[in-house]
């Protein structure tokens, strides 16, 4: 129940059916037709095992007055046959289908009755429910949280739109629909007590960011300026080899405004793959450790924590700057050592995956925190992030707080980078504690990559095409793709999920793990490409490879010697290997939109022109065609997230970003415009006119779950 978020009463009477079935009328049997899901009433005639060849089935025999109807079990438990007995009076519910014997419902809904037991005279509400929580349970537990809870009405009469019920009258009305309330209004959501339920709840996220800008104001940071033309953020923009685009200088000297403030930057840094947004951290990091803080960034996979780790120190190191390594493959002495240098302020940046923010992880001065690549960071993981900011960050060094503000901590300012972006009217929505910079610019001197489609029938004309790529010389380097689904580190936990891959991620969340069949097409890929380029050195790289591992691959790729890489999606974030010049990815209909302009985003990065080959085994779901063609169609990450965001409906969309259930649960951001606009427009006004109720509407809806709001 706590996994689902219902702990409180309130929780659960806003666990709101999901469907109902209709169990207030009896179909006669003789007037059944195949496909019809039906309630009928009658008497067991009788009841017996059948044997097949390979199968044993339960099959009874259930009359009335119309006509005779055959019930089966393919499974079924010894207890069930003793309740069946000849002459019982049961009711049952389910889909009737044609069998060998006649009509007959499998596995259906079976309660025994007495003669002339009343029918229900309400719907019957369906709970989203799990194995671990069944459906009878939820069923008694939030009967029983209808009859405690208190639903007073919190909110002035003239907040919610005229004309809706009242909450608890709508929260009654949903869980035990009046009869003759029609299923469809219901289902489909558009009854008024949907409408009240779903403006509630709207209110009370515009109410909980408000309250989260709020708590951000109160807090206090250490202003990170660095006076005079000589410090290092100007000597680091000095020895880049290359000029800032006019979209990064922008961004950076937005950043630099929010570092010397003393309250925490919140920003997050958005822009397409291949904008720069590392160089943009570089420079904040440099803004930061010649105001005399530290700086952490951290990276999603071991992988990208290694590159930006190398590409760090080429640049700071010669400026001075000691540069630290942490990741959770780090043991022993390396680590304690590392440890110390951190503690002792001697490492200024910090760079590794979430384990710079384990718990033996201690800061001197720590002053701005990067997190790049956000959005692949899983909530809870954030949530830590937040709270360890919070507690340690900056806080060991109050000493340096300014006068007069003593007593509060500081916490460090909090830059996020993420390429996948969010349309602007969703982020003002969801992230109304969060400021955004957009890089919209790419570097010069990049050709567009070449998108083409084919089905896997091609797969011959592809590795031909793989062996002529590599002929045309060194600097030419192919990426193959496989689909993997669960792509944890296991030496770290789940610092990447691969949220919106395949067909199961695509409703938000990938659930559980995926069959070893996936790992098996990445290796018989391998073996394949090995075979078919002889003299070729082919590598491969999954999630599931020892750290060390995967950093030899990883370097051999980088620096030419092996040209060809099958990988799974680990390569998908950040990684930046400029001679690639040929992604080839298969499976491509199991991937998610952003997730493929992610992976696309590795080649490309050079001066060479650069196509991306998109394998699919048909047959294509509709929606699946559509993202391929949208991925064909545009190179433009704005263009991408607006073309999924309409394909998948803000709901799934976010979904995939933040946590699912911790957002909207009933308000859809798209069909609930003009709810949403009240509720904007109320948030502010109850704030003023009536602060303790706005505050007692948020906990109400939110409870436990607000903290998800700041992740
Ligand atoms: P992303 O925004 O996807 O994280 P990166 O920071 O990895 O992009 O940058 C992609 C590549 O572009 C890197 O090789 C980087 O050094 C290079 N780069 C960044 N800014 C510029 C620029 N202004 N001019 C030329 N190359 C740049
Ligand atoms: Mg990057």
């Amino acid at each position: 129940m706590k996994k689902l978020g219902l702990v409180r009463d309130i929780d659960l009477a806003l666990h709101l059916p999901l469907r109902y079935e209709d169990e207030t009328r009896l179909t006669p049997i003789g007037t059944l037709a195949e496909g019809d899901a039906a309630q009928v009433e009658g008497e067991i005639r009788d009841c017996r095992v059948e044997h097949s060849r390979t199968r044993r089935h339960l099959v009874a025999r259930v009359r009335d007055a119309s006509g005779e109807l055959v019930l089966r079990w393919l499974n079924f438990y010894p207890s069930q046959q003793k309740q069946l007995a000849t002459g019982r009076r049961v009711r049952v519910r389910g889909e009737v289908r044609g069998g060998f014997l006649g009509l007959e419902i499998v596995h259906p809904v079976l309660k025994v009755v007495e003669p002339g037991a009343p029918l229900p005279t309400t719907l019957t509400p369906v709970y989203p429910a799990s194995a671990q929580l069944p459906q009878a349970y939820l069923r008694k537990v939030v009967e029983s949280a209808l009859r405690r809870v208190a639903l007073d009405e919190l909110l002035p009469a003239d907040v919610a739109p005229p004309g809706l019920p009242s909450l608890r009258e709508s929260i009654l009305a949903l869980h035990h629909p009046a009869p003759g309330v029609p299923m469809s209004a219901l289902e489909d959501r558009t009854h008024p007590a949907w409408q009240r339920l779903k403006f509630d709840e709207l209110l009370a996220q515009q109410l909980s960011q408000a309250f989260a800008q709020a708590e951000r104001a109160r807090l206090r940071a250490p202003p990170l300026q660095a006076n005079g033309v000589d410090h290092l953020r100007a000597k680091l923009a000095a020895t880049l080899p290359f000029v800032l685009t006019r979209a990064q200088q922008r961004v950076v000297a937005e950043i630099e405004r929010d570092l010397a403030l003393d309250k925490p930057m919140h920003r997050l840094l958005q822009g397409d793959v291949g904008s720069g947004k590392t160089v943009v951290a570089a420079l904040a990091a440099a803004t930061a450790i010649s105001a005399g803080w530290q700086c952490a960034l951290m990276a999603p996979t071991e992988i990208l924590a290694e590159q930006h780790f190398r590409k760090l120190v080429g640049w700071l190191e010669p400026l001075g700057v000691g540069v630290a390594w942490l990741t959770g493959s780090r043991k022993g002495r390396a680590r304690q050592a590392m440890l110390g240098a951190v503690a002792s302020g001697e490492a200024a940046l910090v760079v590794g995956t979430h384990a710079v923010i384990q718990d033996d992880v201690h800061f001197a001065r720590l002053g701005l925190a990067v997190v790049d690549e956000q959005h692949r960071f899983g909530v809870e993981q954030r949530l830590a992030l937040r709270a360890k900011l919070g507690a340690h960050g900056a806080g060991s060094a109050r000493s340096a707080a300014p006068a007069g503000r003593e007593a509060a901590a500081l916490e460090p300012h909090l830059l996020m980078m993420s390429a996948t972006p969010i349309p602007r009217t969703l982020a003002m929505t969801y992230f109304a504690d969060l400021d955004i910079s957009t890089l919209d610019e790419l570097p010069p001197g990049r050709t567009p990559v070449v998108t083409k489609v084919f089905a896997d029938d091609k797969r011959a004309q592809v590795i031909a095409r793989i062996r002529d790529e590599l002929a045309r010389g060194v600097g030419r380097q192919v990426y193959w793709v496989c689909p993997l689904i669960e792509e944890s580190e296991s030496a770290e936990g789940s610092a990447s999920q691969a949220l919106d891959a395949g067909p199961t991620g695509m409703m938000g969340r990938s659930s559980g793990r995926r069959p070893p069949a996936d790992l098996q097409n990445a290796t018989d890929t391998h073996a394949e490409l090995s075979a078919a380029l002889p003299g070729t050195m082919v590598g491969l790289l999954h999630g599931r490879m020892p750290a060390a591992e995967k950093a030899a691959v990883m370097s051999l790729f980088t620096e030419g010697q092996m040209r060809v890489l099958v990988a799974t999606t680990v390569i998908e974030v950040g990684v930046d290997v400029p001679a690639a010049s040929l992604m080839v990815i298969e499976h491509a209909e199991r991937f998610g939109l952003a997730q493929l302009h992610q992976l696309r985003g590795r080649v490309g990065r050079g001066t060479a022109a650069s196509v991306c080959v998109l394998l699919y085994t048909a047959p294509l779901s509709p929606t699946a065609k559509e993202r391929l063609r949208a991925l064909a169609e545009t190179n433009d990450g704005f263009e991408i997230a607006r073309r999924d965001l309409e394909i998948r409906g803000p709901g799934e969309f976010m979904g995939a970003r933040q946590s699912g259930d911790a957002l909207l649960r009933f308000a859809d951001l798209g069909t609930d415009a003009a709810l949403l606009a009240r509720a904007r427009e109320m948030a502010p006004r109850l704030l003023r006119e009536s602060p303790e109720a706005a505050a007692q509407h948020v906990a109400r809806w939110l409870g436990s779950r607000s903290d998800y709001l700041k992740a």
